[in-house]
């Protein structure tokens, strides 16, 4: 069997090109234009390309973008006075804070200091519980996204098993929710996880957010399963020549992708869709303030 290829690169530009039709109506018929602002502290180069990235995207579709780059020895207090500027700002519906933070910060702190309306990522405690117990949130890109492609992929995906491997905050977790949420049978499988490997084989779908590379070969796959491979590790490649390298996701791509029925790339998988749907929940946030219905 070859898998299908999820092409996460085309599907996130057609939820961009939807976003910049919503931005387009929201301008023309209420003259107000959704603005996202993006807080980074410090220097870390990831952190860097990530913010550029999402500043690019958040003009190209017709919305406001602000980057406020501060030093990696910002006083709290000063970050935190930023985000109360934010959040008492009308003309900025989505505030971003990039993680991971300097030591010296707190980051629950700080993404509880975002009110929850404005907090895009869906990281903030009143989000997590809102989606945990089912009702209107900010969700969190990742998830989002994943979810979005297993939507399309499958329509239903009500009964399915899945399984999430890795319990993080901003992935896992919530990822698993979303799943349960759509009546799914949810795993969530991590470090402690006993005999991953037939955990993993039960799985008529597998999302992968672990931060390992290629972790999971193509014999852990149940024949036709879904996998989706949240994971961006940077290998050496010395086939590239010297000094080089490569991104690699969390799953061994071509053992998996011989076994699977569909799998997501990396890159051109999950990463472009974290962004597209950051850019959809600053519309539905704009929208909500506003007391304007909300895109699909
Ligand atoms: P974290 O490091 O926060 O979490 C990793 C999880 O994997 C933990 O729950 C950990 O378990 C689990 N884990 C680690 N080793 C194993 C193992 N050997 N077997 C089973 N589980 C294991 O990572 P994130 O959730 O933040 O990110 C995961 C990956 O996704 C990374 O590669 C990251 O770069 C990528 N990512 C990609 C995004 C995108 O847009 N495509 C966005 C965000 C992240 P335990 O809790 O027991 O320690």
């Amino acid at each position: 069997m070859t898998a299908t290829v999820i092409d996460g690169k085309a599907f996130a530009a057609t939820v961009r090109e939807k976003v910049a039709g919503h931005v387009a109506r929201l301008k023309e018929e209420h003259g107000i234009t959704p603005g996202l602002a993006v807080v980074l502290v410090g220097e870390d180069p990831a952190s860097q390309v990530y913010v550029r990235s999402k500043g690019k995207m958040t003009v190209e579709v017709g919305m406001n973008s602000w980057e406020h780059k501060l030093d990696a020895d910002t006083p709290e207090a000063d970050l935190l006075a930023l985000i109360d500027r934010l959040n008492n700002d009308p003309a900025v519906h989505g505030i971003l804070v990039q993680l991971p933070l300097p030591k010296h910060l707190d980051e629950d702190l700080v993404i509880n200091a975002i009110a929850p309306a404005k907090d895009v990522d869906g990281f903030h405690i009143s989000n997590v519980g809102l989606l945990g117990t089912g009702q209107k949130s900010m969700v969190p890109c990742t998830p989002l996204g994943c979810l979005m492609m297993l939507r399309d992929h499958h329509g239903s995906l009500s009964g399915m098993d899945a399984v999430v491997i890795g319990r993080s905050n901003i992935v896992g977790k919530p990822m698993a929710q979303l799943l349960l949420g759509d009546s799914c049978t949810v795993t969530i499988a991590h470090s402690r996880t006993k005999d991953l490997a037939e955990v993993v084989r039960r799985a008529d779908i597998v999302v992968a957010a672990v931060g390992r590379p290629e972790m999971v070969p193509g014999d852990w796959i149940k024949p036709g399963a879904t996998v989706i491979d949240v994971g961006i590790n940077r290998i050496d490649a010395p086939e590239k020549g010297e000094g080089k390298s490569r991104l690699v996701g969390d799953v061994a791509y071509d053992s998996c992708a011989a076994v699977a029925g569909a799998i997501t790339p990396v890159p051109g998988g999950v990463g472009p869709m974290t962004i597209a749907c950051l850019l959809a929940n600053t519309v539905t946030a704009c929208c909500r303030a506003n007391g304007l219905p909300e895109p699909e």
